[in-house]
């Protein structure tokens, strides 16, 4: 079934009796060529582009829960490229090229809007930093443009410019940021996956690796064992976790990070906005609801639910930027379960297993790197290669030395 204008007037005539299931409900085989663990966005992504772009035939995603249950369903939505280290940039930004043209791609409407998204800068300092950033940006093929407060106060009013203790000073934009409807990225990499093969195993987890002479051999499941000749984990929180069942420490902690919604209001914010001061970021969904976050809870846990102290935080942030926030209903919040890694920045690699690839590490910002992610995961295990924009997201990058330290502030997760 292929989703178009036509299909929508003719099933709207019709009674919408004519729409089938997106994706079946296989029994799992014995065996299968590739198993990614893990349905969230990057497992399902991996899934379709082996299928699609490196000719995959016999490949089948593990979930312990149900596809958008994780993650990829409880994030803040944003997409955005602005990167400044090698490592990161061009990586961010293919993510971003592979966005714009995700819906004609698995013919789906994601509503990918690229409606903007605005840093803050509320020093002198930080304004610098913020053109050095753009600039960076620029140099790897992305959008950037500075903008000054006195801009900013005519397309952005309501903000609290004046503020004694954070004064608006500008902001970095990149115009080609904004939202994606985070569970439709889940459902159409799922839907396009089965299409072409993929068997999406959902109720299903993995309970440990049968590993035999450094190779692994396949997944013990809670539907009993199954087979691979490769497997690649992709369960972003839940990585510590997993990869312990196959001996394995990750320089990974998980912690929790909470996002809001407001009651609907009328048209207010006309793309993303984040504070520079402290952890406060918010956008405005098609229904009306401010959409919030900000900090992390501090402290390590697998629980996906969040704290008070974190929430005040975050209010206090909102209200430091743009105080009729404050004004406005919270209708809902939830938590999900972060994978921070230790400079912030994710991994694609692979393991010193014989066949167990890992992927995750993925800190608050993955939802954005889902595209790319996946492609560059699939690629890497297609080939035994990683992809060109992937090659620094080495598991032994600590030990090293070569870390990719995106905010300058090392091995702090609470800091990035
Ligand atoms: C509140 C919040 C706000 C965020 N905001 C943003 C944002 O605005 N922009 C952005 O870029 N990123 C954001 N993120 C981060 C982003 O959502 C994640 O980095 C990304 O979704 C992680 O990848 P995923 O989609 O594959 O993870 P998930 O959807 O969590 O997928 C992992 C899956 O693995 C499954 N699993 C775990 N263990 C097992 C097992 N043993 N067997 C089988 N399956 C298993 C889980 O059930 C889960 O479905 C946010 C995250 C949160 C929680």
């Amino acid at each position: 079934m292929r989703f178009s204008g036509f299909k929508v007037i003719k099933e709207a005539l019709m009674g919408h009796k004519g729409w089938g299931p997106q994706w079946r409900d296989p029994e799992p085989k014995k065996h299968y060529d590739i198993i990614i663990i893990g349905g969230g966005g990057h497992g399902l992504a991996t899934a379709y582009y082996l299928a699609k772009e490196f000719g995959q035939k016999n490949i089948a995603v593990i979930e312990k829960g149900w596809i958008g249950g994780g993650n990829v369903g409880r994030n803040t939505t944003i997409i955005r490229s602005n990167y400044m280290l090698d490592g990161n940039g061009p990586f961010y930004e293919f993510s971003l090229k592979l966005w714009e043209g995700l819906e004609q791609d698995f013919n789906y409407n994601a509503m990918v809007s690229q409606r903007g998204i605005l840093n803050l800068a509320h020093t002198d300092g930080q304004r610098d930093a913020y053109i050095r950033r753009g600039n960076a940006m620029i140099l790897n093929g992305a959008d950037a443009e500075y903008l000054t407060a006195d801009q900013l106060r005519k397309k952005l009013p309501f903000l609290n410019f004046d503020n004694a203790r954070f004064p608006i000073k500008g902001g970095l934009a990149q115009r080609r940021g904004g939202t994606v409807r985070h569970d439709a990225v889940a459902w159409g990499y799922a839907r396009g996956a089965d299409q072409r093969g993929v068997d999406i195993i959902q109720n299903c987890e993995v309970t440990g690796f049968r590993i035999k002479n450094g190779k692994c051999l396949g997944v013990e499941t809670s539907r009993g064992f199954i087979g691979a000749t490769k497997i690649g984990t992709a369960v972003a929180g839940s990585s510590g976790r997993l990869m312990a069942k196959a001996d394995m420490r990750l320089p990974i902690e998980s912690h929790v990070l909470q996002a809001f919604v407001s009651e609907g209001l009328k048209p207010v914010l006309p793309g993303v906005i984040t504070f520079g001061a402290g952890h406060f970021y918010v956008s405005q969904s098609d229904k009306g609801g401010l959409v919030f976050g900000g900090d992390i809870d501090g402290y390590n846990t697998y629980a996906q639910r969040g704290n008070l102290p974190v929430v005040e935080d975050v209010c206090e942030g909102g209200m430091a930027i743009m105080p009729m926030i404050g004004r406005a209903r919270l209708l809902r919040m939830w938590g999900g379960v972060m994978d921070m890694s230790m400079d912030g920045s994710p991994f694609i690699d692979k393991t010193h297993i014989d066949g167990l690839y890992f992927n995750g590490g993925w800190c608050y910002g993955g939802f954005k790197a889902t595209p790319a992610s996946g492609f560059c995961f699939a690629h890497l295990l297609a080939k035994d290669e990683p992809h060109e924009v992937a090659t620094e997201f080495r598991l032994d990058r600590f030990m090293r030395g070569h870390m990719i330290d995106e905010k300058g502030m090392g091995a702090q997760p609470n800091l990035h």
